[in-house]
């Protein structure tokens, strides 16, 4: 919860009211972006999950709050595909992403598993690449487990 202490820190300093609407949402994201394998959300998913815990939330707030957010460097948007997710801001710099389709959940790939195709590109052709927006498509350990459920379950009723 490193990072989520620090984001509210930063609007404590830069002097912006720590409302239960904007702590809502920063808990929201903080715990999409550090739970363990857990994806980032898009807009409607913050926005969903906002209101479970706040009845009173509506999607303007949401996108007014993420919005700050962004602005003060404490939220990151991530543009994978067609979507937008949030997180956290990494303390550590950028990092590269899987993004699960089925599910379109997005999950952190720390840079140094790209080190080394990195150095390839550029030895064997000179070539540096864009590494920033590199984002890894595929199918997540959860939609996995869940195929597997649902196939086992055809199998017993057949
Ligand atoms: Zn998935
Ligand atoms: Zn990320």
């Amino acid at each position: 919860m490193i990072k989520h202490d620090k984001a509210i820190e930063t609007l404590r300093l830069k002097g912006h009211r720590l409302t239960p609407q904007r702590l809502i949402v920063l808990s929201i994201i903080a715990s999409g972006s550090e739970a363990s394998g857990g994806g980032h959300m898009g807009v409607d998913e913050v926005y969903q999950a906002a209101k479970k815990a706040y009845p009173y939330m509506d999607i303007a707030t949401v996108y007014r709050t993420l919005h700050l957010f962004k602005g003060l460097g404490v939220v990151t948007e991530v543009a994978i595909g067609d979507r937008l997710h949030f997180e956290l801001t990494d303390p550590d710099g950028h990092h590269h992403h899987m993004v699960c389709r089925v599910c379109n959940g997005a999950f952190n790939l720390s840079p140094h598993y790209l080190a080394e195709f990195r150095d390839t590109l550029n030895k064997e052709f000179g070539f540096e690449p864009d590494l920033e927006n590199f984002a890894v498509s595929g199918v997540c350990a959860k939609c996995q487990e869940a195929g597997k459920a649902a196939n086992n379950e055809k199998e017993i009723q057949n």
